[in-house]
């Protein structure tokens, strides 16, 4: 089983190179944040607050979360891609990824969806946490600025309706807290080979990715 596992901050492209990367090596692309966010739509929808602490972890348990192979994601069957972007979402799933037995169910869920498939894996804790032992590790990061145009830019493209501030906001919010969790905060490790796309274009930063995968496939 082939693992290529990229962390990183929220808008740093982790998603587009991901996409990118499954298409080219055939390999099945899973969106951990998306666990997240379905575990955070499930706590809207069933009227929890943030402070429910024991009733989101059984939640968290309870819940069938489904990503197809198109990317799809699905709650309980139920096509819930679009709306676990919503800004109300967007909120709370750190927070909610903060909580350590939620962690532990969906690093169990993630793990078992990468079960006999040669994958790529983004988020946060792939390469210290859910596979520290794949084969590729990556931290893909981007400054500030050009992570809070890039969301503008999706949310324009989706239909989501956040101000800048209110993007910049929600960003510095997920970055402080998504890099002080107990479990699973977002780390540079010296294992990972760290991309800086700022100034790179999509095909600049696959290149990069390529240059790391190939020159090892080269060598074994
Ligand atoms: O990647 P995305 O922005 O969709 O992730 C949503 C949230 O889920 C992140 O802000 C982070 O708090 C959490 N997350 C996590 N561990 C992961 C992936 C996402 O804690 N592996």
């Amino acid at each position: 089983m082939k693992v290529v596992a990229i962390d990183g901050p929220c808008g740093s492209g982790k998603g587009t190179i991901a996409s990118i990367l499954s298409k080219k090596y055939n390999l099945v692309n899973i969106d951990t944040g998306a666990t997240y966010r379905c575990v955070a739509l499930a706590s809207l929808r069933n009227h929890l607050s943030l402070n429910d602490t024991e009733e989101i972890i059984k939640l968290s348990k309870e819940i069938d979360i489904k990503i197809d192979l198109n990317n799809k994601v699905y709650l309980n069957g139920e096509d819930v891609t679009d709306e676990i972007r919503s800004k109300a979402v967007t909120e709370i799933v750190s927070p909610i990824s903060s909580i350590v037995e939620v962690r532990k169910n969906m690093v169990d869920l993630q793990r078992r969806m990468a079960n006999n498939y040669d994958v790529v894996m983004e988020g946060r804790d792939i390469t210290t946490v859910v596979f520290p032992d794949a084969q590729y590790k990556f931290y893909l990061d981007a400054s500030l600025e050009e992570r809070v145009a890039r969301r503008i830019k999706q949310n324009e493209e989706k239909g989501i309706d956040m101000s800048y501030d209110e993007v910049l906001e929600n960003i510095k919010f997920r970055d402080y807290n998504d890099m002080h969790k107990e479990v699973g905060s977002l780390k540079r490790t010296a294992e990972q080979v760290y991309i800086d796309s700022t100034n790179l274009s999509i095909d600049e930063v696959v290149l990069e990715f390529v240059k790391v995968i190939e020159g090892d496939l080269n060598e074994s």
